[in-house]
């Protein structure tokens, strides 16, 4: 039984709610380049207006130290405005009221209490909506819902729902995919999930340090030398012949979109080239593990799939993942744009909102955002 209240438990008609969402877009010259997380957001401040609620709705964006006009919520409040029927405002009025970015006060990141009762007040329930963020114990995550009666929101519901099926018993063989540029990012969860999978296929830039910390040569790829050791150190570990890398890289003379590439065989790179993606049979190797699997969880790039020449990596994982009849799941905002560019989102089990909250969720550690939550779980109207 989950430890919280959902907005089954609770009437909101003729109440002041703060929902915290996670609105944090990717921007690229100041505008919104993937409105996903809007969209996903929508459904539930939709329902409480539906309900008789006012609504008022905070979430951070990027990673400002202050007030910063490039990361001011506005231009999320008029995406908003154009996807629902309902009224959008920003910062006032609307019958969703879209606030300023929280990381614009100091006290988001402190969870400091006099913002988290700032954000607390006049606020008759607090919704927490926000799966991208619930691993970090902040104001608008934690600390507001110290103060005012909160329950889980339908977006993070059906996130924890989800991810359940990978944390109770998942059917196997059970699959975790990674990827993306740096293996410090991704130490702990490559620890943590090790024990807990029967494989963990690795590519992305992270790969190379893996590669070199195995005695491989590299060429110039991305490697972080001073991680070399704690690479070691799994790789001497009970698990790690759990682990898969690739056989065959595409490699290019710099690194750059239009650079000259090929494809090599991961014994063979050659000095002063870079590793910029997995080879074909790399893909055909990474794909029939997947369509062996029962259950699959997908987080990060093969490559670098903003360039076209290195795509083809990521693609063959979104591919498989769309193809197999497992469970499967996709976090991390990389990967869900490779799936939605080609267009295979619905052909997964889950996508999911969040990247690093579902990493944390899977190597079994408990949220923040979510744990607080039970201390309103008796409290049904
Ligand atoms: P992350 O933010 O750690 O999930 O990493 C995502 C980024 O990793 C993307 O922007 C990719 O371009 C980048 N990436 C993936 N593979 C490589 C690679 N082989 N070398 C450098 N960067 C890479």
């Amino acid at each position: 039984m989950p430890d919280y209240l959902t907005l089954d438990d609770v009437d909101v008609d003729g109440m002041d709610v703060l929902v915290r969402s996670d609105l944090n877009v990717p921007l690229e010259n100041g505008a919104i380049s993937d409105d996903f997380r809007i969209r996903a957001a929508l459904p539930t401040l939709e329902r409480l207006v539906d309900g008789g609620a006012r609504v008022r709705v905070c979430t951070h964006l990027g990673r400002p130290d202050g007030p910063d006009p490039a990361y001011s919520l506005r231009p999320v409040a008029d995406a908003m405005a154009a996807l629902t029927e309902k009224e959008v405002g920003f910062e006032t009025g609307g019958q969703i009221t879209v606030m300023e970015n929280t990381r614009f006060d100091p006290g988001e990141t402190a969870n400091d209490p006099t913002m988290a009762a700032r954000l607390a007040e006049d606020v008759g329930l607090f919704v927490q909506d926000a799966f991208g963020s619930v691993h970090r114990a902040h104001a608008s995550t934690v600390g507001v819902a110290e103060l005012v009666r909160s329950v889980a929101g339908p977006l993070l519901v059906g996130e924890l729902e989800a991810f359940g099926r990978f944390l109770v018993d998942p059917e196997v063989p059970y699959v975790v995919v990674l990827g993306g540029a740096k293996v410090s990012d991704k130490l702990g969860v490559i620890e943590n999930l090790l024990p807990r999978v029967d494989v963990m296929l690795i590519g992305g830039g992270m790969c190379f340090t893996i590669l070199k910390a195995k005695g491989e040569e590299v060429g110039t790829s991305l490697v972080e030398e001073d991680q070399l050791d704690s690479v070691k150190r799994f790789l001497d570990g009970p698990d790690s012949e759990k682990i898969i890398l690739p056989v065959d890289v595409v490699i290019a003379k710099e690194f750059a979109e239009t650079a000259e590439h090929k494809v090599t065989y991961v014994k063979e790179i050659p000095p002063g080239w870079t590793g910029l993606d997995v080879g074909r049979e790399t893909n055909q190797l990474f794909a029939s593990v997947i369509r062996t699997a029962e259950t699959v969880f997908w987080n990060g790039p093969m490559g670098v799939f903003e360039w076209e020449p290195f795509r083809s990596g990521t693609e063959a994982i979104a591919r498989a993942m769309a193809e197999t009849t497992a469970f499967t799941a996709v976090g991390g905002g990389d990967s869900v744009a490779a799936l939605r560019a080609l267009g295979l989102e619905s052909e997964v089990s889950h996508v999911s909102t969040g990247g690093g909250a579902g990493l944390e969720l899977l190597e079994g550690r408990e949220l923040p955002g979510v744990a607080v939550l039970s201390r309103w779980a008796g409290s049904r109207s």
